[in-house]
């Protein structure tokens, strides 16, 4: 991470330390103990790096929007994501998704912290993609915020988790054409009047096509918004 270390930030990273000393860790990507998250399996990743498509990420031969954002136009002003799913890192996303594994989220938002960096994108808040209330009652957590809350903490920008809601279950994405997967979400989230004039980065896990970031671009624009940009760990190719 190229910022200085902030003092809460320190201070989480201590308590992760510690428990890493008390229960050895075992690496998210391949089983192998010694670390959350070890040097075979960060290698193994492939970066995702321009050309991308600047509001859903997807490789472009020409920079440029892809087909789909061409069409959709959608108004978000930009979206990174930091890896292709797969491999190891498709393990570690799992990882988060079905294990709460807090300690990989932490370790894996550096990346994050680093594209932001690197995009030098000015946001005021951060925000993680909300799960729907029964899916974080059965879940008991939302993975999107494992990464959310460490990176806010290590840019020393406000994490605002409660400023944007799903207003309706919806199916999951799994599956989906690209048709699907934006009917399922349009209209599924809205956003609190506080966004109002701010710069909003919203988090997710994984970015399929994009359309759950679009959307919840779309209600926090809605609700006033000055800018949202949309950043994932990894992304579907
Ligand atoms: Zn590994
Ligand atoms: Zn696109």
């Amino acid at each position: 991470m190229s910022s200085p270390v902030r003092p809460a930030h320190a201070w989480y990273r201590w308590i992760w330390a510690s428990l890493d000393w008390l229960y050895p860790p075992r690496c998210a990507g391949c089983d192998q103990p010694g670390s959350r998250w070890c040097v075979k399996c960060q290698r193994e990743v492939r970066r995702l790096d321009p050309p991308l498509c600047p509001t859903c990420s997807q490789p472009v031969s020409i920079s440029g929007k892809c087909s789909h954002c061409r069409i959709s136009n959608p108004c978000i002003q930009r979206v990174r994501a930091w890896g292709e799913f797969g491999g190891a890192l498709r393990r570690a996303v799992h990882a988060l998704k079905y294990r709460r594994n807090l300690a990989l989220g932490e370790c894996l938002a550096s990346h994050l912290g680093d594209l932001l960096v690197e995009e030098g994108w000015q946001v005021d808040l951060i925000v993680p993609v909300p799960l729907s209330s029964s899916r974080l009652r059965t879940r008991g957590y939302n993975q999107a915020a494992l990464l959310a809350y460490p990176l806010s903490l290590a840019m020393g920008i406000s994490y605002r988790p409660k400023v944007l809601m799903r207003t309706r279950e919806t199916q999951t994405q799994v599956g989906l054409s690209v048709a699907s997967r934006r009917a399922n979400v349009q209209g599924a989230f809205a956003a609190d009047p506080s966004v109002a004039k701010k710069r909003v980065l919203v988090i997710d896990d994984v970015i399929t096509t994009g359309a759950t970031l679009h959307e919840c671009a779309s209600a926090l624009m809605q609700s006033g918004a000055k800018e949202v940009y949309g950043m994932a760990l990894a992304r579907a190719v």
